[in-house]
């Protein structure tokens, strides 16, 4: 009797921005405290993961020449661990992970967590797995801080080192407008510079989510614009300088605000509409200070099949 082969599964799955972003101090195991708000964006990467004799995984698009495609990256991680958490031992040697990514590398919008969070939902799907998402989400919890938040999407309050989740209601469709930089920087190096930086003197600190949580329940850009923070920005510009060029352009070109999304160097610039948004995009691409621009909305839901059931 012949096999059948399951088809492949293709997920979508959302970059995220941080609305607020408070770091607490080092602790003593090397880790900081975070409270943040994250924020879905329509900006994606897409997974597709299949059966095959040769495992492995593939990278196209965004980034790819930078990503690894050995056990290092977070998408294979996420094979294994699927396959660990499930007892099947040698779960991973016949299974193909493909990236197809629109979201920077190493960019703060958590591209690599993005990818994880796909490859979970895709994997349970292929393997026909009666799996929840709070079930993925511990084994997400363990692939990295961001990675759970990559499941749920739309708009979340998250504490712990991020991954501890809260849905936060938000009314409204924002719309940003994304700069990559020329080059990624390290989330690592990023706090090391904010440790440093809070040591030589007292940086200024975001204070409550409080805020920004009754902003995105009111639905009002203008007001949110007021309110985002992120305690990351000043390391990300001290070690990135040419940043403040960018967000000085971005408001210049008729943004609302911007901040730097998570560990940065991405900026994240907050429109009043969807038209404005095409034009701060299009005058920021014509301005010479960053290397693409993009346009995305938020809140999007988290990773999910493409096809079928994406729209609902
Ligand atoms: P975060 O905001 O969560 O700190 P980031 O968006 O700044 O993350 P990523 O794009 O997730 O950064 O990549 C960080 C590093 O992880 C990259 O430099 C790359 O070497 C490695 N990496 C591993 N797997 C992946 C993947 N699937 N996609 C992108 N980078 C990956």
């Amino acid at each position: 009797m012949l096999a059948v082969v399951p088809p492949p599964v293709t997920v979508r799955v959302p970059s995220k921005i941080n609305l607020h972003l408070s770091v607490g101090d080092l602790r003593p195991d090397g880790f900081h405290d975070l409270t943040t708000v994250f924020h879905a964006l329509s900006l994606t990467d897409e997974v597709t993961v299949a059966l095959a004799e040769e495992p492995g995984v593939e990278v196209y698009g965004e980034g790819e020449q930078v990503v690894p495609t050995g056990p290092g990256n977070l998408a294979w991680r996420a094979v294994e661990a699927l396959a660990a958490h499930v007892g099947k031992a040698d779960g991973a040697s016949n299974v193909r992970v493909v990236l197809r990514k629109g979201i920077p590398v190493a960019g703060g919008m958590a591209g690599g967590s993005a990818d994880a969070a796909g490859t979970l939902v895709a994997l349970s799907s292929l393997w026909k797995l009666e799996i929840g998402r709070d079930e993925l989400a511990e084994i997400a919890a363990k692939l990295g801080s961001d990675v759970p938040f990559g499941l749920y999407g739309g708009t979340a309050l998250g504490t712990g080192r991020g991954e501890q989740l809260v849905p936060v209601l938000s009314r409204h469709t924002f719309h940003w407008v994304l700069a990559f930089d020329q080059r990624g920087l390290s989330t690592p190096r990023v706090f090391t510079e904010l440790d440093r930086l809070r040591e030589a003197g007292n940086p200024p600190r975001v204070g409550s989510h409080a805020p920004v949580v009754e902003a995105l329940a009111s639905g009002d850009p203008r007001q949110l614009a007021l309110l985002l923070g992120n305690d990351l920005q000043a390391a990300a510009v001290s070690l990135r300088p040419g940043l403040r060029r960018t967000l000085r352009a971005g408001v210049n070109a008729g943004a609302l605000a911007g901040t730097v999304s998570g560990s940065g160097p991405t900026c994240a610039f907050l429109c009043s509409d969807a038209e404005s948004a095409l034009e701060v995009a299009a005058e920021l691409a014509g301005a010479g200070v960053c290397r693409t621009v993009r346009v995305a909305h938020g809140p999007v839901p988290g990773a999910r099949p493409v096809g079928g059931d994406e729209h609902r």
